[in-house]
């Protein structure tokens, strides 16, 4: 028997992130649709050529896309809501990207669609929208193209295509409810229209990606797959069910009944008994083992897989090998990092890399090249774990030692709040804001001056002191009550803190995409966590200097760099964000000794680090409270600490978020009209809350009086001693205008409001 390998897909964003200012430039009138098409084709191109001459059998077709995978399928099947077309027909890159980014050139609203996370990921797509009695034809044949392009160059081709019971799962109901399973029906058609297009083309194999198969699913979905995969499968072609995020012996008897040709499973994120998948895995599926990391980037041990999948071969099943999910999720090729030493480089695997990996794992399973490749390629993983950036007895001794009084702050808030109300002497309905103050022009040229060594230090740090001041002064002219330094030094709040913690290290090209044309580059948490020096100190006690108002200063949550970072695999998550914990419990110890009374600990991350399965939910709820609490520990009864937490669904953790014990909550409410607070009717929450009374991600200036109402709404479920006023989040991507008018109106809003209250 012959292994094959291949992928389940590969990086769309190019080795530089051409994508990126291809579609940047088009949609600022810079080039034009067929300079776009030309980029995104050369992409696809050498994304091919990739695969290809690393050794896959197969490359991938179909992972492209010019925004989003399931906004290809969005299009695929004529899923466009109205507004964002100009007439019925119409469906073009420009509708598109209209769908993704909404358009101020209508008059009518063309708001985006939402987007929100894919699974566990840090990737956005867009959320498909239904209505009822919708109709669907194959309008897009992006796929269909795309196979005909990889088939033109002479490659063997395996196109993928998002399934359609998980596309119909993330997608929502718009206008009158209905079930939307009910949609299934008239969108197989569609599916089997390009199955049959495809089986004209002799392609073998169609990679259906089903990742909701590792989910806990309702009866009525489960069901719908026998359905589905009999439409969809007509023997015309071979169907490779791919599962991925989790694993799926919860599953398994759905599956396994399904009329599939091939099962792929991820065997890094859901746990497998290798040797007894036989026993369990319908023995007439092929099955295609992912078992190189799509989610992170550390090189694989090959020779320990190669181990486990001897034994395999002699197993029924034809077997391929793979990356367990998409590659989507890591950035394209570690070899061009000039920043990194080779000795680090090595124990990287990106996107390219992993290609290599599966082929040099088959080769060797096939007879075809040496073991010793194989110990070659693990040489550097072994120098890695004895290297000295690894351990740090004296972390691993702090770690250790925590114990669970050691956790908790000494009084309750009941107590606490007094001495701080008493301390900080702030008014009824304080005002305050979530951080960071616009970032503009100006200060990104700042930095990026001083990132390449433009400017020196004295004059980069007199520069930030002098919009630090600004900062100051605008807000206490707007008459708010509690201050913040407005966070100019920052890029961004995880990779920030990163740089001054050991244990990190950075790369200078490793993107990955977020949404649309939007990368973030995670940092690589490679050893234990400590702080070098303190972090933010300087910028806090700087600002507090200038004004008597308390001044707050701003941490990103232990969770939060956790969940942004590619983290080490060779120690717990729980350990790692203890580790990152202690770090920021030095820093808040020296904020709170040079004289700052309220710190906030942002964690926006903490919702949606949640596992998949809720029978997770706890494990991972209980050490990231204990982590996020750490970080206050030892502080004064009178020094005041806030969270901050944005972008989720809080309703189904609050008991965890009351258990951070954080003196003020700040969240964010405002896009749903505090839908959120309808939750605290019927559950008290203890603690002072802030939810937001507008939308810092629209440009619209909110008008006193819809603050007033929001804030009169937010009276009903909120005692007057424990509302705060805020915007849902930071400002930095606001300009200044925006800023000071919505400010402006939120203070006006609140005294207004306060006059109420005294007047009764
Ligand atoms: N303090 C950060 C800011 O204001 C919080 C960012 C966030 O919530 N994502 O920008
Ligand atoms: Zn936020």
């Amino acid at each position: 028997m012959s292994i094959k390998n291949h992928i389940l897909g590969f990086p769309r964003i190019g080795l530089y992130r051409e994508l990126k200012t291809a579609q940047e430039n088009y949609w600022s009138n810079k080039i034009t649709l067929n300079e776009l098409l030309i980029a995104g084709k050369k992409i696809r191109k050498k994304n091919w050529k990739i695969q290809i001459k690393s050794g896959l059998d197969y490359v991938t077709v179909g992972d492209f896309s010019w925004y989003d995978h399931v906004l290809n399928i969005s299009m695929m099947i004529n899923n466009i809501p109205k507004r964002h077309r100009f007439d019925e027909k119409e469906l073009n890159l420009d509708t598109l990207f209209r769908v993704a980014r909404g358009s101020k050139l209508t008059n009518k609203n063309c708001s985006a669609s939402e987007m929100t996370k894919w699974f566990n990921t840090n990737y956005h797509y867009i959320v498909p929208e239904f209505t009822n009695n919708q109709n669907f034809y194959f309008s897009w044949k992006q796929i269909i193209e795309e196979v005909d392009e990889a088939l033109s160059l002479g490659y063997s081709v395996k196109p993928v295509l998002l399934g359609p019971l998980t596309y119909l799962w993330l997608g929502k109901v718009k206008g009158i409810y209905f079930n939307k399973l009910d949609l299934l029906e008239k969108i197989l058609p569609i599916y089997q229209e390009v199955l049959l297009e495809l089986s004209y083309r002799k392609v073998e194999w169609i990679q259906i990606d089903e990742p909701i198969l590792v989910l806990d699913l309702p009866k009525d979905w489960k069901k719908s797959f026998k359905l589905s995969y009999n439409i969809l499968n007509q023997n015309k072609i071979k169907i490779l069910l791919a599962t991925y995020f989790g694993d799926i012996h919860h599953n398994l008897e759905i599956i396994n009944n399904l009329p599939i040709h091939g099962l792929h499973i991820d065997l890094i994120s859901g746990k497998y008994n290798l040797s007894q998948l036989h026993n369990y895995v319908n023995n007439n599926f092929l099955l295609s083992l992912g078992i190189i990391s799509g989610r992170n980037i550390w090189k694989a041990n090959l020779l320990e897989w190669f181990n486990k999948l001897k034994p395999f071969m002699n197993f029924k099943n034809t077997f391929w090998i793979s990356s367990s999910c998409s590659l989507l999720h890591v950035p394209v090729d570690v070899s061009i990092e000039d920043n990194l030493t080779d000795f680090v480089k090595s124990w990287f695997s990106f996107g390219v890399q992993k290609c290599l990996e599966l082929s040099i794992l088959s080769r060797v399973l096939n007879k075809k090249l040496d073991i010793q490749e194989l110990h070659n390629w693990i040489k550097p993983i072994y120098a890695y774990r004895s290297s000295n950036i690894v351990n740090n007895v004296v972390v691993q001794k702090r770690v250790s030692k925590i114990s669970l009084d050691q956790i908790k702050r000494k009084n309750s808030f009941f107590i606490r709040s007094k001495i701080q109300k008493k301390k900080l002497n702030l008014p009824i309905l304080p005002t305050t804001t979530i951080g960071s103050f616009p970032q503009t022009k100006e200060i990104r040229k700042l930095r990026l001056d001083y990132n390449n060594k433009i400017i020196n230090q004295l004059d980069y740090e007199r520069e930030i002191k002098i919009h630090i001041k600004n900062n100051i002064i605008q807000q206490e002219k707007l008459g708010l009550d509690v201050l913040v330094h407005g966070e100019p030094e920052r890029n961004d709040m995880v990779e920030y803190f990163s740089e001054y913690l050991e244990g990190f290290v950075f790369t200078k090209y490793g993107w990955v995409q977020s949404y649309g044309s939007r990368c973030v580059k995670p940092p690589i948490i490679v050893g234990d966590i400590s702080r070098i020096t303190p972090i933010t100190v300087k910028w806090s006690k700087f600002a507090q200097s200038l004004t008597k108002k308390p001044v707050k200063a701003m941490l990103t949550g232990p969770v939060t760099i956790l969940c942004w970072s590619f983290p080490r695999e060779d120690v717990s998550k729980e350990n790692i964000s203890k580790q990152i914990a202690l770090a920021l419990q030095d820093e808040v110890l020296d904020l709170e000794k040079s004289g700052i009374n309220i710190i906030q600990i942002d964690e926006p991350a903490l919702r949606e680090g949640l596992p998949l399965r809720k029978k997770e939910w706890n494990d991972y709820l209980s050490w990231s409270v204990k982590s996020f609490q750490l970080c206050s520990f030892g502080v004064k009864d009178s020094t005041q600490i806030h969270t901050h937490m944005c972008y989720c669904e809080f309703n189904d953790i609050m008991s965890s978020i009351v258990d951070l014990d954080a003196d003020v909550i700040t969240i964010e409410t405002s896009r749903s009209d505090m839908e959120l607070l309808e939750f605290f009717k019927t559950f008290k929450y203890p603690n002072d809350i802030g939810p937001g009374v507008y939308d810092i991600h629209s440009p619209n200036i909110p008008t006193v009086r819809w603050i007033e109402k929001l804030l009169i709404k937010a009276l009903k479920y909120i005692s007057l001693e424990q509302l705060w006023v805020n915007p849902d989040c930071g400002l930095k991507t606001r300009n200044w205008v925006e800023t000071s008018l919505a400010l402006q109106n939120m203070v006006q809003a609140t005294i207004n409001i306060r006059k109420n209250f005294l007047k009764k």
